[in-house]
């Protein structure tokens, strides 16, 4: 049993240290292109993406919920 919490704990814990190092993921509107969001008809406009803001990249959920984002 006693083995089984510490493998949780650094599991836990290597999460924690993964969101510090990593804190984004890629965009999943515009897949980090980066932050543009480019037109159907006039190929060449774009816009800067909304989920993102143009960045590009967003809070991992972990990011969110334990360091009340970046
Ligand atoms: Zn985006």
């Amino acid at each position: 049993m006693g083995t089984l919490v510490i493998i949780g704990l650094i599991a836990v814990g290597g999460y924690f240290v993964s969101l510090w190092v990593h804190p984004f993921h890629r965009c999943r509107v515009c897949k980090g292109t980066p932050g543009r969001h480019w037109g159907s008809v006039y190929t060449y406009s774009f816009r800067r993406c909304r989920a993102c803001g143009g960045t590009g990249r967003q809070d991992r959920l972990g990011r969110k919920i334990f360091f009340n984002g970046s």
